[in-house]
């Protein structure tokens, strides 16, 4: 199985730079789809003391893990970014595919997959960037501007003894005070980044967790917890609540009988060992006192996934963990229901099927922030973030508020934004149940599927696998079509001759391809996908670099060694081709021969290696599928992937 493996500033920064100057679009990411404020309005929050520009977030999961996935949340306009969850155990084996959003969204995914330094990196990274994209003033706001608050909000799991390990304390301490990795980053940046090098970054990058705990942990345990993180860190800190707070009956009822999901089946004994609803509340209350004590704030988020039995068969687990639709309307009783028993001042943030049709009655609920996951895994990917801001800015401007205060204000009644959310809430939540938006007849159907079988080439083209990678890892590579009729080469003993070989065609003009060190094989583009197969596994995979291609020699792949070298594996066997700046002869190599070659595939030269034995026949279609890729990805220097794959430190 392929690990994630992150690429450095310098290549985010140049394949940034690279793609919207040449394209308008980063990652993939258009600019007619990029948040670039709303003039008039101020969607500004606070958040624990610190501005962000708008309400909206990626979730922690998913969508937060690495520097590209941050940098496309803030492209769609989300700017508190719920880091993916940190813990001590960082080698986990996670089962894949490991998330299933055919429609209400199931996973069986949790913390980071990467190590806890690779995380910090991952983090401290896509921080820098963004106040470089700021810096730079790529998208064309003012640096300086509010725009650009963004906040990272650090996510840590998952018992106390895990929580207080030397490791996770060090990497807390080093995530408030980061002026030694900041400053490492910096450096390495090449002389053509000098003027970059004494930008101004906070060291400082999150002074706030959301903390993530075991199904089952017991109340105590996340007291504890919550008190080491803020008398001995001095975070403030939100505890994330699981939906079986409401307790069995109600969710029973709700699921299966209001809203008609016969088809989850809820795992009773879950309701029974997690924390209840009463210890909740005294819980936070005394969590609250101390906060005020030292000076920070404590809060609730709402809420975790629902645990609930496997009875699909994607995943191998006997539990899966539910999102999406369902969970909304849970998750929006279960904060309705937590607030009023603390009181209207109570800080609780929400993630649970988030989409464009209900963010803006989040927002007037006063939750922040209101992040969302499942939707983003859906078509369109992160530009879905766009859309919620688009609904927003509607609202505002119908209801004549130029802010988010405003807005809740004149959609309450109420004269504070505490009482305001509260009574917005109190209209929301009780209509959730009657919306059939929620209801199960409106969330069974599944993408559709085409009884068609991917193959390494050629598919319907539809792109769909591109936006719903949350890692960006699927791309396009235009190729022009392509009609071929090949010759092989049999060996006489003393020269080559050729023999007719297949006819190699590419009926498309774009090609898919996989960054197979930015793909967990979570299983995402393969449900979107209308042929079967996974674009991840089916299509031509490209590693970084040379040592994970070899690192992961059970797949087939292919690596750029200079922009003008490439190895491939492919059915097993070992290859390579070469071209010099300019030419158009290729010299390609298999552990048999060594050819010289037109771009057709004809032969100039050739020699043979390791003792060919006269009448062998040398197959041609290794050397094609290369040349392809190969020239498509030389032939497109501006596309990200084409910048990642031909890196400057190699
Ligand atoms: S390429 Fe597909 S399987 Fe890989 S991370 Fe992206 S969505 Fe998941
Ligand atoms: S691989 Fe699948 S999703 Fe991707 S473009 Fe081809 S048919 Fe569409």
């Amino acid at each position: 199985m392929a690990e994630l493996l992150g690429v450095g500033l310098t290549n985010h920064l140049d394949s940034i730079l690279a793609e919207f100057k040449a394209k308008q679009s980063i990652y993939g990411y258009p600019k007619r789809k990029m948040y670039l404020g709303f003039p008039g309005l101020d969607l500004g929050i606070d958040f624990h003391g610190r501005r962000a520009e708008t309400p909206l977030g990626p979730a922690s999961g998913p969508h937060t893990q690495m520097v590209q996935n941050i940098v496309l949340s803030f492209l769609g306009g989300g700017r508190i970014m719920e880091l993916k969850t940190v813990q001590t155990l960082d080698q986990l084996e996670i089962p894949r595919p490991c998330i299933d959003i055919r429609n209400i969204g199931y996973n069986v995914e949790w913390s980071q997959e990467m190590r806890l330094e690779d995380s910090f990196k991952e983090y401290v990274t896509a921080w820098v960037l963004l106040k470089l994209l700021e810096e730079l003033e790529v998208l064309g706001i003012p640096k300086g501007s509010p725009f650009y608050d963004t906040v990272f909000d650090v996510s840590v799991g998952y018992d106390l003894q895990g929580i207080r390990s030397q490791a996770m304390q060090d990497w807390l301490r080093d995530f408030k005070n980061a002026g030694n990795a900041l400053a490492g980053l910096l450096d390495e940046l090449p002389a053509r980044f000098d003027h970059l090098k004494q930008a101004d970054i906070p060291a400082n990058i999150s002074d706030s967790i959301t903390l993530s705990t075991f199904h089952g942990c017991p109340a105590n345990e996340i007291e504890a917890i919550v008190e080491h993180l803020i008398t001995e860190h001095g975070f403030n800190v939100i505890v994330k609540m699981n939906p079986t707070i409401l307790g069995y009956d109600f969710v029973d009822q709700t699921l299966h009988r209001d809203l008609g999901y016969s088809n989850i089946v809820l795992d009773r004994d879950a309701f029974e060992h997690d924390m209840q609803f009463s210890e909740g509340v005294s819980m936070m209350q005394r969590l609250k006192d101390l906060a005020e004590k030292h000076g920070v704030n404590v809060g609730a988020k709402f809420t975790n996934t629902l645990v609930v039995k496997n009875n699909q068969a994607v995943f191998t687990d006997e539990v899966m963990y539910l999102s999406g639709t369902p969970l909304h309307v849970l998750s929006m009783n279960a904060m309705h229901r937590f607030r009023l028993a603390m009181g209207e001042h109570f800080h609780v943030s929400f993630s649970a099927g988030i989409t464009k049709h209900n963010f803006v009655d989040a927002v007037l609920c006063n939750m922040r922030p209101v992040s969302t996951c499942t939707d983003l895994l859906k078509e369109g990917g992160y530009t879905r973030l766009f859309d919620y801001l688009k609904r927003l800015q509607k609202e505002m401007t119908d209801a004549g508020c130029s802010t988010v205060k405003e807005l809740i204000l004149s959609e309450s009644g109420k004269a504070s934004i505490a009482a305001g959310g509260v009574a917005n809430a109190n209209r929301i939540v009780p209509a959730l149940l009657a919306d059939p938006r929620y209801h199960y007849e409106s969330n069974k159907k599944e993408p559709p599927k085409i009884a068609s079988e991917l193959e390494l080439f050629d598919c319907i083209t539809c792109n769909k696998c591109l936006p719903v990678c949350p890692n960006a890892a699927n791309f396009s590579i235009h190729t022009g079509t392509v009609e071929i009729e090949t010759s092989d080469y049999r060996f006489t003993g003393q020269d080559f001759q050729a023999v007719p070989g297949p006819d190699f065609v590419l009926a498309k003009q774009d090609q898919i391809a996989n960054l197979a060190d930015f793909c967990n094989e979570c299983g995402d583009c393969d449900t979107y996908c209308p042929e079967l197969g996974g674009p991840f596994v089916e299509k031509p995979r490209f590693f970084f670099s040379e040592e994970s291609y070899r690192q992961f020699d059970q797949y087939d792949g292919f690596c750029f060694l200079t922009k003008y070298e490439m190895r491939g594996r492919i059915a097993g066997g070992e290859y390579s081709l070469r071209c010099n700046a300019g030419s158009e002869e290729y010299c390609w190599s298999s552990e048999k021969v060594e050819f010289k070659l037109d771009p057709a595939g004809r032969l100039l030269s050739g020699r043979t290696l390791n003792g060919l034995a006269a009448g062998s026949l040398i197959q041609m279609h290794p050397f094609h599928i290369m040349r392809i890729l190969f020239d498509g990805v030389r032939n497109n220097p501006d596309d990200y992937p084409a910048v990642l794959l031909h890196r400057e430190n190699l």
